[in-house]
């Protein structure tokens, strides 16, 4: 998991550079292609329930699943992607959001909220601590900022499979929150924070959610190992 989490960040990286004004999403799901390939990593988003692309690209008021298409990106756009990879079979998950050229103050804001929400989330996951700890870590911090936390998606288990038990709510009193946590786990964290309401909508594509009121919504995702020494991110580069 170690090994495919250095070719998730790598994703994200070549992605980053690559996102640029002018540039369409499709290009950026061609260069993430481009790193599984030279890792010799396979897509765990690729063919999932039929999903047609490498990453997730999810701009301003897209809030995940954003599938690449020709939209083309522009100064002062935020852009949320989303990857993974697999290595013999073990897999890694993580997302960012970064600014297209200059962006305004609030988007800033949102983006630098939602990646210290994560943050604190990470410094929350402690051997013996409750799974809530690590939704109320999030949702205290989000809530100060006068953002709202995304309740209908949430981060999950990780390892043989994308998706494992148990669910990661971004909110204090989740689903499992009294689960205690044990060295060996490893989760997938990733808060989804709105400017505005945190209600959802899916698009008539089947996968993208974007806000109801078109506020601007943020995500930030590791993959996260919790050993006897604490915390270790696997998805750093
Ligand atoms: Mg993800
Ligand atoms: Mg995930």
């Amino acid at each position: 998991m170690r090994r495919a989490g250095k070719v998730v960040a790598e994703m994200h990286e070549a992605c980053s550079m690559a996102a640029r004004p002018g540039a369409t999403t499709l290009e950026i799901d061609a260069v993430a292609r481009g790193v599984l390939e030279r890792r010799n990593a396979l897509s765990n988003f690729l063919g999932y329930h039929g999903f047609p692309a490498v990453i997730c690209a999810s701009p301003n008021e897209v809030i995940v699943h954003g599938i690449p298409d020709g939209r083309v990106l522009h100064e002062g756009d935020i852009l949320s992607i989303d990857c993974g990879a697999i290595i013999e079979g073990w897999h890694a998950d993580a997302a960012i959001t970064i600014p297209i050229g200059a962006i305004d103050e609030e988007s800033q804001r949102l983006i630098d909220v939602t990646r210290s929400s994560l943050e604190a989330a990470i410094a929350a996951m402690k051997v013996g601590a409750s799974l809530g700890r690590i939704g109320g870590a999030v949702e205290d911090l989000v809530e100060a900022a006068g953002f709202s936390v995304v309740r209908e998606y949430v981060g999950h288990g990780i390892g043989r499979a994308m998706h494992e038990d148990p669910e990661v709510p971004n909110f204090r009193n989740g689903s499992g929150h009294k689960l205690r946590l044990k060295p060996g786990i490893v989760l997938a964290i990733e808060p989804m924070v709105n400017t505005g309401s945190d209600e959802t909508q899916v698009l008539d594509d089947g996968w993208t959610v974007t806000t109801v009121d078109g506020g601007r919504s943020a995500h930030f995702e590791h993959t996260i190992a919790l050993t006897d020494n604490g915390p270790e991110v696997l998805t750093l580069p």
